[in-house]
């Protein structure tokens, strides 16, 4: 009897793959059978990920790819495609709320702004359609779109990161209709996970317990919870669900 999560068969992509998020999502799809990619620009991390997933008797293969490069994006789903023959999940995890996207709008250069840009939602954009033709070829691809509560409400201080968040859950209901019946595309909205991209706020202890305070689950979430969710959407078991944003935050959008 074959379970609903099972994802053996299947060939996932996982952009920012190496640590974070991304590794916990990539480690979790091989749990569940995939043959697992994961992107990122540093080797040893995304080939760590690769080593945990091979020790542990699963198939992976590690790629170096920057997401703001279409060309390398091409490359690296040819890569995927010569090594294990398709790819049939892309999660699109590759993120970055850089310094010089934070701050009132008068004080963030266009650089931060387009940077962020840049990889959250443009770099999505490059890799699903990029993967367009190996996601349609086997029939039942899907692609998750990794946002984040951020680009389901307005945050503070960081509106180059909350807009591109926004456009990413919007590229996800617009791909979703123009891709279905074929290709199912959803969208994860993580609240505050404990990773490299928000230690500075962990360390300040009066805006990590503003975080806990108005989190009802009163705590960060671990990178580990958010790679169930990325099953559950890629597998079969979420077959009737597309263009939707499932968030995963503890009820931090529930107050
Ligand atoms: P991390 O900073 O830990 O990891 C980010 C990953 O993205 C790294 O693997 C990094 O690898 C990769 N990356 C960054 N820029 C590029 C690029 N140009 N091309 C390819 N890969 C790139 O962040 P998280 O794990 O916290 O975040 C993962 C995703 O989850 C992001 O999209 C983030 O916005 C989202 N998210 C995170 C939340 C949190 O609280 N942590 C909350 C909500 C959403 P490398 O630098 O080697 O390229």
């Amino acid at each position: 009897m074959s379970s609903l999560f099972d994802l053996t068969d299947d060939v996932a992509v996982v952009t920012g793959g190496g640590r974070g998020i991304g590794r916990a999502i990539a480690l979790e799809l091989a749990r569940a059978g995939a043959c697992v990619v994961p992107t990122a620009r540093t080797d040893a991390e995304i080939q760590s990920v690769v080593d945990e997933i091979e020790d542990d008797g699963g198939d992976a293969h590690a790629v170096t790819t920057d997401v703001t490069d279409a060309e390398d994006v091409a490359r690296a789903i040819d890569e995927t495609v010569d090594t294990f023959g398709s790819v049939d999940i892309v999660v699109n995890n590759a993120g970055i709320n850089p310094d010089d996207g934070l701050g009132l709008p008068e004080d963030v250069s266009s650089e931060g702004f387009a940077k962020t840009v840049d990889v959250n939602l443009t770099g999505a954009f490059e890799v699903t359609s990029a993967a367009a033709a190996q996601l349609h070829e086997n029939g039942g691809g899907s692609v998750i779109n990794v946002a984040s509560v951020g680009g389901l409400v307005g945050l503070p201080r960081q509106h180059p990161y909350v807009a591109s968040k926004h456009g990413l859950v919007g590229l996800t209901k617009s791909i979703a209709l123009d891709w279905a019946p074929d290709v199912r595309v959803n969208a994860l909205a993580p609240g505050y996970v404990s990773t490299d991209l928000v230690e500075d706020l962990e360390e300040n202890e009066r805006l990590r317990q503003s975080v806990i305070d108005r989190t009802p689950l009163e705590r960060f979430g671990a990178p580990e919870e958010i790679g169930g969710p990325a099953v559950f959407l890629a597998s079969d078991a979420a077959r009737y669900i597309t263009g939707a944003c499932l968030e995963v935050d503890g009820g931090w959008t529930s107050r």
